[in-house]
């Protein structure tokens, strides 16, 4: 878990966040046709029909940023040759305003727009692009259709219908949450699949993965659970994830209790063969209304990948709470070309993380000391960051540079404020209201047709709670002073003590690795830390160089590979290395041992009173 988390921590986890609003109009739906068989030059051609124009000029837009990445992707920069033509086949003056939009004159004359669009996981460092945002073309085996980076809307017609119309062979299968409206014989080996939506939001929120079908369904209560998995190498398939998948959705369910509002849930797993190399690199998932797109490297174990798997889509389901059930206006009204940000990351993101952690050791799928840990290392991850910045402040410009690397913090710190924030209000409340208890009366106040000012968030919990917790959200959310977390500990019994703690192999904690390059580019074991148990029992030193493990060289070059091989490791496994030592190659054999480190370790109190104890259990377990 924890090895994953430190991939995590290198790569960027990202994870998102969509709204929904009501149908539009019944005004003829702008159609979309995405030709998947004639793929040119690792491209596909996109052709857009906007139906009637009224006015002279009309705008092509396709988005710079989209809900949940708080991040800008430019998505236009990867569409070429974009042309448009009037209803005789002519084309029409086209003027590119900036990488993502483009002012098409004559309109009323305008029949369709049509381009070339390219894929982003093989464009060196995805342009930037998390890959679970990003798109795949990969002729006759997979197409990973975020549509956001396909599809365009003119200015004005984005609260009109869309026609998706996707031509694919006859071999590839459509996995998503929408629902195909109509499939069809195109011509010999190919179909035409359409789907209908009611405004251009629902098209960038119902991504569609195209490949070999290797699906499961299963029903937790009343609602449908999809599993679409692409595994390249066809290592996994979708029957290995159901067990664990099913588990947590059924856990999660019993967590929320009446507040979830989806009868239909698809999970879109795309595994990457080659994260790097041509293929997508940043590991995590992006979140939408009733599905969520998720990618991990395929070269993870089976129970590593499950592990993950759990942490991840389990935050993705959660945000069902919000902020599709309870946001401000910047993210019910989101402009796709020139967004306001909300302040309130630590909801969106910060709460959301902290019930992905919370509902698995209320319903016992961690211990307590596995919860205790997690928290701990988001303390410790945290203090990477300013911790004396504001979080609102950060929030409403986290498209800054100067605020932009702040955003892995929300799900670190922000899962930590909602941690306090949760203790605080059962403190305050004898245990008799918690922070879901506060999602649920919000759920109902607002709910996701019901934006609410980014404004009056604080004063509205203030009024529905205590006034000590508008204090809270005024001193360590939009104030400057630092969680002191020990003061939030003590209430619950709970203290860091010097002892022994669990490590991961090559990590002392997610921002301090046990290993080190060289000039040349070799691995070697760092000298200014103390060794952990796994290296003690193997008898390796300080300063030995690492060449090979299990047969396996490792260099600079892979070192992303020994993280990832390692977390398919069990303890008592034989295990063989080559290292070097004083110029000289020695051969090490063995077996894995749990890593343990001496330090600082949040643990319960040996004596703790009993209001401790009430505090606790209502906190973890209610
Ligand atoms: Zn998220």
């Amino acid at each position: 878990m924890k090895k994953i988390l430190y991939l995590f921590a290198l790569t960027l986890l990202a994870n998102s966040c969509k709204i929904s609003q009501q149908p539009g109009s019944t005004q003829e739906p702008t159609i979309a046709t995405l030709d998947l068989v004639n793929v040119k030059d690792d491209k596909v051609m996109v052709t857009v029909y906007p139906g009637e124009i009224k006015t002279e000029t009309i705008v092509f837009f396709i988005p710079k940023t989209v809900p949940g990445t708080y991040s800008t992707s430019n998505f236009g920069a990867y569409a070429e040759n974009l042309k448009a033509y009037d209803y005789k086949g002519n084309e029409l003056p086209v003027t590119a305003y900036d990488e993502n939009s483009w002012s098409i004159a004559n309109a009323t004359r305008l029949d369709k727009v049509t381009y070339w669009m390219n894929d982003t996981f093989d464009v060196p460092g995805e342009g930037g692009i998390y890959s679970m945002a990003g798109t795949n073309i990969n002729k006759d085996k997979n197409f990973l259709l975020n549509l956001h980076g396909f599809v365009g809307y003119f200015n004005d017609l984005t609260e009109e219908p869309y026609q998706l119309e996707i031509i694919r062979s006859n071999d590839l299968y459509a996995g998503s949450a929408l629902n195909i409206t109509k499939s069809s014989e195109f011509s010999a080996g190919t179909t035409k699949d359409i789907f209908r939506v009611n405004r251009y939001f629902e098209v960038t929120d119902n991504p569609i993965m195209y490949a070999a079908p290797d699906t499961v369904s299963f029903k937790v209560d009343k609602m449908d659970v999809l599993l679409h998995v692409y595994s390249p190498s066809q290592k996994f398939s979708a029957q290995d994830f159901k067990p664990a998948m099913e588990k947590m959705i059924t856990a999660q369910k019993d967590f929320l209790g009446d507040i979830d509002n989806t009868n239909k849930y698809a999970i879109l797993l795309y595994l990457s063969a080659t994260p790097g190399e041509g293929d997508a690199a940043n590991f995590g998932a992006l979140e939408h209304h009733t599905s969520t797109v998720v990618v991990m490297p395929e070269q993870m174990g089976q129970e590593a990948l499950n592990k993950s798997l759990t942490d991840i889509v389990s935050h993705e389901f959660f945000h069902i709470l919000t902020p599709l059930g309870v946001h401000s206006k910047e993210v019910h009204y989101f402009d796709y070309n020139d967004p306001q940000m909300s302040r309130h990351l630590w909801l969106y993101e910060g709460v959301t993380e902290y019930f992905a952690n919370l509902f698995q050791v209320n319903q016992g799928l961690i211990t307590n000391q596995d919860f205790y840990d997690r928290m701990q290392e988001k303390i410790m991850v945290s203090k990477n960051f300013d911790d004396t910045m504001s979080f609102t402040e950060m929030s409403q410009n986290i498209l800054e540079d100067e605020y932009k690397n702040s955003y892995y913090n929300v799900y670190q710190k922000g899962a930590l404020i909602g941690m306090a924030l949760d203790i605080r209000l059962k403190e305050l409340s004898n245990g008799e209201m918690g922070l879901l208890d506060l999602m649920k009366q919000l759920t109902q106040m607002y709910g996701k047709n019901k934006p609410f000012e980014d404004e009056d968030l604080f004063p509205v919990i203030t009024e529905l709670t205590y006034p000590e917790i508008g204090e809270f959200f005024n001193t360590y959310v939009s104030g400057n002073t630092p969680i002191p977390y020990d003061e939030f500990f003590e209430k619950v019994g709970l203290e860091m003590r010097e002892g022994e703690l669990p490590v991961d192999y090559f990590l002392q904690d997610p921002s301090t690795p046990y290993i080190t390059v060289n000039e040349a580019g070799e691995i070697i074991l760092r000298d200014d830390l103390s060794l952990s148990t796994f290296f003690e029992e193997l008898g390796l030193m300080a300063g030995d160089r690492i060449k090979a493990i299990n047969g396996k060289s490792y260099n600079v070059q892979n070192i992303y590979d020994l993280i990832g091989d390692s977390a398919n490791w069990s303890v008592g496994d034989p295990i063989s290395l080559t290292i070097e030592r004083n110029g000289e190659e020695l051969k090490i054999k063995g077996n894995v041992v749990e890593p343990m480190s001496t330090g600082k370790r949040l643990v319960e109190i040996m004596n703790p009173t009993d209001e401790q104890m009430e505090l606790r259990h209502s906190w973890l377990k209610s």
